[in-house]
């Protein structure tokens, strides 16, 4: 069945640049510059929707500052995967009543995924007066119209109606980076692990446009990007949300193909759809990076059935084990989630000896936080909170120990780092795998990939030399 794709049509999006054309008018009459600052909470697909916020705001003839300290726009971009996250938001907001009194013109917006909940769209609205406007993910794009409307009108503004989401092309964008760039392949979720709330509040997949993310592939490249991710929630679902459109691996192949010196990668991977075929590509291209981001989640069958995995624990080895073969110098990350609900003692132990045997590079480790309105929140959770914790501290243990002895493994050996800035005496960079290394060089080797051998490590980074031959050359 062909399903299609809403996108957002062109003169929908004419109607914002005009919006920000007014606001920036506005200022203008004003005589002065205005002051923005968005705050992110969450992950990459979080921080790429703020380069687009400040986009739009750029647009609008604001200046970004550092804080909310004097700032006339305020913008708090919001996360749902942890409770932790979530009162942090509310706290954080709570407290902006102070810099709104300071400064008592200040606008203040609280979007992204906390604003997908309409239990939390509402507390914003019934609890935090001084808030003026609120949007979900699916509103981003129609931030300038909403900034509009309370500048002029001094009204609050809340766009929280839920839709499965479209696309929308030609949001202006600032980056935060010169090197680095996030691109959205596609957005969305339709794989509703029972503990994740993201498909709720993101909507279902959708796929951009392969012409499109190559042109701002090949518009990052022009403009010098080295180190550019390809975001997703599940990047290998990329092409199946529509027909006619290529796969992930095929997508991947063709951008690793484009003329210039970069780098790819991409995340988030599923293995129940990740395979041979995405490995085998990795693996042919050069500009591909050898590194692999894989949660596991769970040893456990038992445990990754209830959480609605789709795979279990020898498909994941099998994966591993044939990446591996095709790429022996792979770097591989996983998510691992500590207690989910029923988790036993000897269903955890099962996650110990898979982190065990295949030794991951680093792990983002996390004890299970109930979210409302997902299956996981309502089932029995008879483990106390003590013996999570402690469950956690062995994991970590395990894992740092593991760290370190992979750390260890890279004294001697020579990498490609790209030099990405200075800290202290220090230059830093990153491995095509993503580990950072400390090395002494000039300024003027930012911004370059360059040949360090590591002579030393830490559980958490590397500390080398320039090889001979760049330090030649330097
Ligand atoms: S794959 Fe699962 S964990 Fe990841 S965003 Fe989708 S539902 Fe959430």
């Amino acid at each position: 069945m062909e399903r299609k794709t809403a996108v957002i049509p062109p003169e929908k999006l004419a109607a914002q640049t005009e919006y920000c054309e007014k606001i920036a008018a506005l200022w203008r009459r004003e005589g002065r510059t205005p002051l923005a600052f968005v705050d992110t909470y969450g992950c990459q697909q979080n921080e790429a929707d703020s380069e687009r916020i400040r986009g739009m705001l750029r647009e609008s003839g604001y200046a970004m500052g550092e804080s909310e300290e004097g700032a006339d726009v305020v913008v708090i971009n919001t996360c749902a995967i942890r409770e932790h996250a979530e009162q942090r938001v509310y706290g954080n907001v709570g407290a902006l009543v102070h810099a709104k009194r300071r400064h008592p013109g200040q606008k203040i917006f609280v979007c992204g995924c906390m604003m997908g909940q309409p239990a939390a769209a509402e507390r914003m609205k019934k609890s935090y007066r001084h808030v003026d406007g609120v949007f979900n993910p699916h509103q981003l794009w129609r931030f300038p119209e909403l900034l509009y409307s309370v500048l002029t009108q001094k009204k609050r503004v809340f766009a929280t109606e839920s839709s499965d989401g479209a696309i929308c092309e030609g949001i202006p964008v600032e980056r935060q980076s010169s090197l680095k760039a996030w691109v959205s392949i596609m957005y969305g979720c339709n794989n509703f692990c029972s503990y994740c709330i993201v498909p709720y509040v993101r909507g279902r997949e959708r796929s951009r446009d392969p012409e499109e993310i190559v042109r701002e592939v090949e518009g990052l490249i022009a403009a010098g990007y080295k180190d550019i991710t390809l975001l997703g929630q599940n990047v290998n679902s990329y092409g199946k949300d529509r027909d006619g459109l290529p796969d992930f691996a095929d997508l991947l192949a063709r951008l690793a193909e484009l003329p210039g010196e970069f780098l790819l990668r991409f995340m988030t991977s599923h293995p129940k759809d990740a395979g041979k075929k995405l490995f085998d590509t990795m693996a042919k291209y050069p500009k591909i990076a050898k590194q692999l981001h894989l949660p596991f989640q769970s040893g456990n069958d038992r445990v990754l059935a209830a959480m609605n995995r789709r795979y279990d624990s020898a498909h994941y080895r099998e994966l591993i084990a044939y990446a591996r073969s095709v790429m022996p110098d792979l770097v591989l990350t996983s998510d691992v989630i500590v207690g989910f609900p029923g988790e036993t003692e000897e269903e955890f132990e099962d996650t110990l000896r898979l982190i065990e045997e295949i030794r991951y590079d680093a792990l983002f480790t996390f004890i299970f936080s109930p979210r409302k309105g997902t299956p996981a929140a309502a089932m029995d959770d008879p483990t106390p909170k003590k013996e999570k914790n402690d469950r956690f501290d062995r994991l970590v243990k395990l894992q740092d120990a593991i760290s370190a002895e992979r750390h260890r493994a890279y004294v001697g050996k020579t990498f490609r780092v790209l030099v990405d800035g200075r800290d202290g005496d220090l230059l830093t960079a990153r491995t095509e795998g993503g580990r950072l290394v400390r090395f002494s060089g000039a300024d003027g080797l930012i911004g370059s990939f360059q040949s360090v051998t590591v002579t030393d490590h830490t559980t958490w980074s590397l500390v080398g030399a320039l090889a001979e031959q760049e330090r030649d050359h330097e």
